[in-house]
């Protein structure tokens, strides 16, 4: 069944600016800007594709209002759908590493009308997430 599976939301970082292209500089934003305790992702995917660990995955994100307590956050340095393929791959290795402990990927605009261009993948690219999650 799926109970207790984690929906992974995926957002973009919304800067384009190399020297953003990290999750320090994210964490000492939502830190020091906006009080949080820690970075609100999980996980935060540089241009080339490594794969930085935000906060533990049994603790709760901070990233997308109403479902933090039920999902993961993934963060993709850029530009709404600027990605690269390094990072596409990864999001993909990524969903792939997660997929026994996920019911669905879907992007932050899915969950919050407010957040029209967070991520902005297009259908496609949602849907191909998809198929690699284990939904036994
Ligand atoms: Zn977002």
């Amino acid at each position: 069944m799926i109970k207790g599976k984690k929906i992974l939301v995926v957002h973009c970082s919304d800067s384009d600016y190399k020297t953003h292209d990290d999750i320090s500089v994210i964490r000492k934003w939502h830190v020091e800007e906006r009080n949080f305790v820690d970075v609100g992702y999980h996980f935060f995917i540089k241009k080339d594709g490594t794969i930085q660990k935000g906060r533990k995955l049994k603790v709760n994100g901070a990233h997308c209002r109403g479902i933090n307590s039920k999902s993961w956050g993934v963060c993709l340095s850029g530009k709404s759908n600027s990605f690269t393929q390094a990072q596409m791959k990864a999001l993909e290795q990524l969903t792939i590493q997660l997929s026994d402990r996920i019911r669905l990927v879907d992007q932050h605009s899915a969950f919050d009308a407010k957040k029209p261009f967070c991520a902005g993948l297009n259908d496609n690219q949602v849907k191909y997430l998809n198929n690699l999650v284990n939904v036994a």
